[in-house]
């Protein structure tokens, strides 16, 4: 219920309206009584610096940034968390003494999803597909946690070369992606990750061409689709008896840390998951 002491906390996006975060954080603070409301903030480009602004002077705990503003929102606030520069992006704002405080909660979000699978990337070697903004926040995760070496693989060389150049990391390298996964690339894989919407409910279904023989089957394979569940990667790699895991657990754990930004509270994860 909304009281007349309610703090307010947001997601800023265009669209915003398919978002499930309102369900998800307004659940959490229910079943938790905490006096606290999510709203959905549809802003265009032009307003995002009048959108912080006025975040702060309507007195809100914070915020989600949500597609396609991560990145543009970043000028508009008043101090960047290291996690937000490490990534590049934004994903949550906290207000705090009249200050925007930028973050980013993906990063360690996918972190969390490899760990509780059994998976620390010390040491190990990982392929990624694509080269989009969740790719960034992976990578961060990744490099964080002292992964040996990255390989990229875009379709796209201009914008390839620009995402090697924005991450500029000697163990970050990258391919253009034809078609099939180089089978010398994937003898030496430890940890493989589609980071493409190819799979997406919406999105074609189609599989990711690759060479499974050349996979080890201590490899473990990650796609950060949520829906469906089990993408064709994934229905393929489990049957192939590799460790799989999808984009829910990093859903939920950058949504988790926000949460716990804004609150100071753990957030109730089993909450998130019986929602998504
Ligand atoms: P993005 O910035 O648009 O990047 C997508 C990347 O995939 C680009 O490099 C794009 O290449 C490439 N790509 C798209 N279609 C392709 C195809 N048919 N073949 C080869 N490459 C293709 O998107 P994003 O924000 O990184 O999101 C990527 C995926 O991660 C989405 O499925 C999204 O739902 C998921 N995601 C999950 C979470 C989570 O919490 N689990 C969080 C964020 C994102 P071009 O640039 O050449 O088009």
């Amino acid at each position: 219920m909304i009281t007349g002491t309610t703090r307010l906390v947001g997601i800023i996006g265009q669209p915003v309206s398919h978002s499930r975060s309102p369900l998800m954080h307004n659940t959490a603070f229910n079943t938790l009584g905490l006096d606290y409301a999510y709203v959905p903030l549809p802003v265009q480009h032009s307003q995002l610096a009048a959108a912080v602004t006025g975040l702060k002077a309507l007195g809100f705990v914070g915020a989600n940034v949500t597609i396609p503003h991560k990145v543009a929102i970043m000028q508009h606030l008043d101090v960047l968390d290291a996690s937000a520069v490490q990534v590049g992006a934004v994903n949550t704002i906290v207000i705090r003494d009249g200050q925007a405080i930028g973050y980013n909660t993906d990063a360690a979000g996918f972190i969390v999803s490899l760990t509780q699978a059994g998976i620390k990337p010390a040491g190990k070697q990982a392929i990624i597909l694509g080269a989009g903004g969740a790719a960034r926040a992976v990578i961060a995760g990744l490099l964080q946690h002292s992964i040996a070496s990255i390989t990229v693989l875009a379709r796209n060389e201009q914008k390839l070369t620009a995402f090697l150049k924005e991450v500029n990391d000697e163990r970050v390298r990258g391919e253009i992606w034809r078609e099939s996964i180089p089978a010398s690339l994937l003898q030496t894989c430890d940890i493989l990750i589609n980071s493409t919407p190819i799979g997406m409910q919406g999105h074609a279904q189609s599989e990711i061409s690759m060479d499974w023989q050349a996979l080890r089957t201590t490899a473990a394979v990650c796609d950060l689709i949520y829906i469906p569940r089990l993408t064709p990667l994934l229905v393929r790699a489990s049957r192939e008896g590799h460790t799989v895991i999808n984009g829910l657990r990093m859903l939920i754990e950058q949504g988790g840390l926000a949460f716990t930004l804004w609150t100071g509270q753990p957030a109730p994860r089993d909450i998130f998951e019986k929602i998504l």
